[in-house]
């Protein structure tokens, strides 16, 4: 699979670590977990965004765009990736932040991601649940170009099937590191929102026939509605490609939507044990409304015996910690002694 035949920016903190996590495996008493650094990939505290973005702001930047709108949730990280990338290019960032979770005090609206996307020099404005934000995005656009200013839009999450090439590349990035260190990767497991992140997998490693099964543990959507997302960008790519969408059987797009809970940002009691236990293990930080309740999907797969003793099993950290100072009160920590 050839990625260098579309534009790419390098900014991105790459090849990312691959890690054993002795500690948490002894632990949980399963498999042998791993982890992929993704929210090591540099960009504004990094995070998954960066790898797409990668593509995406060199599309812009041939479509000799001057200002870049997007979308997310209020603690989107893929919001603050965006801004970070795009004050770098010399772009304005206009930041639709829908109120998506309905949490209304100052630290979930103004800390975190939220007060990072200010620093970066985005300009913010919000929209109540349930806004077709992509209408939001088109409204916004018409009226930067109407003042002469040449707009990009990124879909929310930075998933199309450009950035999605971010995530081929990971494939083969992760691939190949295993086979240098003779590594044989049984599952490959991440949280999976807009897409994105899995389609690319899923694509990435399909075509290089690595064998290596992707499992999204899905934050937000319904586990049918979430393979279809996932499985419909894989194909879509492929053809963006030039490949064939077969390439991508639907069988290997696998998600499970079991660890959601209430819904996408809400806490869920597994998803504050998974972040407690990877920070005092390992000393990694994940977030609560990711890489937390991904993470909890493993460890309770794991607790059910679906990964076996002896397997290798990697977690792609995704990033996102930043949106913990968003959620001060969740974790039940204790005061000072
Ligand atoms: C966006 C995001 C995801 C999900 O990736 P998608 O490509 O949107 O599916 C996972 N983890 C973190 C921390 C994210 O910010």
């Amino acid at each position: 699979m050839h990625t260098s035949n579309f534009s790419r920016l390098h900014f991105a903190h790459l090849p990312t670590p691959l890690e054993p996590m002795q500690n948490i495996s002894k632990a949980l008493g399963g498999p042998n977990l791993w982890i992929k650094r993704d929210d090591c990939t540099g960009l504004s505290s990094g995070g998954n965004k960066t790898r797409k973005l990668e593509f995406i702001m060199a599309d812009a930047v041939d479509q000799k765009a001057d200002s870049i709108i997007t979308q997310g949730a209020t603690q989107s990280n893929h919001a603050r990736q965006t801004c970070a990338i795009a004050g770098k290019l010399g772009m304005r960032c206009h930041i639709l932040l829908e109120s998506r979770t309905g949490f209304e005090d100052d630290a979930y609206n103004h800390n975190g991601n939220v007060m990072l996307n200010q620093l970066h020099g985005a300009t913010i404005s919000t929209r109540p649940a349930g806004t077709d934000m992509n209408a939001a995005m088109e409204e916004l656009a018409q009226k930067l170009r109407d003042d002469g200013k040449h707009p990009y839009i990124i879909p929310g999450g930075g998933s199309n099937e450009i950035g999605a090439l971010g995530y081929v590349n990971a494939a083969i990035e992760l691939t190949t590191q295993a086979n240098d260190r003779s590594l044989k990767i049984d599952h490959l497991v991440h949280a999976t929102g807009s897409s994105g992140t899995q389609a690319g997998l899923v694509l990435g490693m399909a075509g290089i026939n690595s064998g290596i099964p992707v499992y999204g543990v899905g934050v937000r959507a319904p586990k049918a509605k979430q393979e279809d997302m996932v499985y419909d960008l894989a194909q879509r790519t492929a053809v963006y490609m030039g490949l064939n969408p077969s390439v991508v059987a639907r069988e290997q797009v696998v998600a499970n939507s079991d660890y959601v809970g209430e819904g996408y940002g809400q806490p869920t009691k597994s998803m504050v044990e998974a972040v407690k236990m990877l920070a005092q293990y390992e000393g990694i930080l994940l977030d609560p409304v990711y890489s937390g309740k991904g993470f909890a999907g493993l460890i309770d797969l794991i607790r059910k015996g679906h990964f076996k003793k002896g397997e290798n099993v990697v977690f792609l950290h995704t990033g996102g910690s930043v949106s913990l100072s968003g959620y001060p009160d969740t974790f039940d920590l204790p005061g000072y002694i």
